[in-house]
C-alpha cells in the first residue's frame, strides 16, 4: 500500500469527489461560476465531514487558470497542482487551536494587504476558529468588515456556538452534515477497489456505523483494520467491540419474549465477550426503529398490500 495515508490520498480534489455534502457543493460551485463570492465563509459541522477539504477546493476553484464552465478546478495548472500539494503560499492554513492569541491574528492581518504572489486571490483557511481568544476575534472582526479585494476567508469550526455572533453575521454560513452510513460505505468500497483490498460488506457497515458520519474517521479506521490486504468482518467486530447483527437479533427476540432470566443471562454472555455496550445499544435502537417502521407500515396499508 502507498506511503501516504489513505485519507490524504483520497481527499476530494474536485467538487465532484466531495462526498455527502451536496447542498454545499451546489451552492459553492454556483457562486464560483457566477463570480458571486462572499469574502468570508463559515463552514460548521462535525469533525471529518469535509470542511477543510472543501475550503481547499474553494481556494483552487477561485484561482485555477483553466476552470471548467461548471466551476470545477482543472487539477492540471500550476496553481491547482501547488494548492493540492500545499505549496502555494497564497493559500494559508492556520490552526486556531495553536494560534489563539491577538498577536497571531495581528501578524496575519499585517500580511493581508500584500498582493498575492502567484494566484489571483489569497485564501486564508482558519481551522477550529472557535479557539481564537476574544481579543483575537475583535482584531479579526475589523478585517472581516472591510476585507481587501482578492482576499477570502474560510473559517471552519466544529463548534459554531462558540464563535461570536458579530463574526458569524459577516460570513456566509455552510452547515456540513454527518455523512450517512450508505454514503460512507460506498466511499470505503471505492477506496478498497482502487487499492485492491478485499473487503466484506459487513465490515464496511460496522465501520460506517461506528464513526457516526465522519468520513475521515471512517477511512482512518478502515486503514488500521486492514490485515494482509483484507478487511474482514470478524476482525472489525473484535476490535470495535461490535456484537454483530445476530446478537442484536437474539437480544431483541429475548426482549419480545419477556423472558428476563434468559435476557439477563445473555447480557452476561455479551459482557464476557467484551462487547462495547454503548455500540450495542446504538445497534439495538436501530433494530427497534426498523421494527417499528415495519409495524407502522403494516398498519397504514390495508391488508393484502
Ligand atoms: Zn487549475
Amino acid at each position: 500500500m502507498s506511503e501516504i495515508s489513505l485519507y490524504r490520498k483520497y481527499r476530494p480534489q474536485t467538487f465532484g469527489h466531495l462526498v455527502g455534502q451536496d447542498h454545499v457543493r451546489v451552492t459553492l460551485m454556483n457562486a464560483v461560476r457566477t463570480d458571486k463570492l462572499s469574502h468570508a465563509y463559515l463552514f460548521t459541522g462535525p469533525r471529518g465531514t469535509g470542511k477543510t477539504s472543501t475550503a481547499r477546493l474553494f481556494a483552487k476553484a477561485i484561482n485555477c487558470e483553466d476552470r471548467s464552465e461548471t466551476g470545477e478546478p482543472c487539477e492540471k495548472c500550476d496553481i491547482c497542482v501547488d494548492i493540492t500539494s500545499g505549496r502555494l503560499i497564497d493559500v494559508v492554513e492556520i490552526d486556531a487551536a495553536s494560534h489563539t492569541g491577538v498577536d497571531d491574528v495581528r501578524e496575519l492581518i499585517d500580511k493581508l494587504h500584500f498582493a498575492p504572489t502567484r494566484a489571483k486571490n489569497k485564501v486564508y483557511i482558519v481551522d477550529e476558529v472557535h479557539m481564537l481568544s476574544k481579543g483575537a476575534f475583535n482584531a479579526f472582526l475589523k478585517t472581516l468588515e472591510e476585507p481587501p479585494t482578492n482576499v477570502y476567508f474560510v473559517l471552519a469550526t466544529t463548534e459554531a456556538h462558540k464563535v461570536p455572533e458579530t463574526i458569524i453575521s459577516r460570513c456566509q454560513r455552510f452547515d456540513f452534515k454527518r455523512i450517512d452510513t450508505k454514503t460512507v460505505m460506498a466511499r470505503l468500497a471505492y477506496i478498497a477497489q482502487s487499492e485492491n483490498i478485499t473487503v466484506e460488506e459487513e465490515a464496511l457497515e460496522m465501520i460506517a456505523r461506528h464513526v457516526d458520519g465522519g468520513l475521515r474517521d471512517a477511512i482512518g479506521l478502515f486503514e488500521q483494520l486492514i490485515v494482509d490486504g483484507k478487511l474482514m468482518a470478524a476482525h472489525v467486530r473484535t476490535i470495535l467491540g461490535v456484537a454483530g447483527s445476530s446478537a442484536v437479533e437474539k437480544f431483541y427476540g429475548l426482549l419480545m419474549s419477556k423472558d428476563s432470566v434468559e435476557t439477563l443471562r445473555f447480557i452476561q454472555e455479551l459482557y464476557g465477550e467484551g462487547v462495547d455496550f454503548g455500540q450495542f445499544t446504538k445497534e439495538l435502537l436501530e433494530k427497534m426503529r426498523l421494527e417499528m417502521l415495519v409495524r407502522a407500515h403494516d398498519r397504514v396499508l390495508p391488508e393484502g398490500l
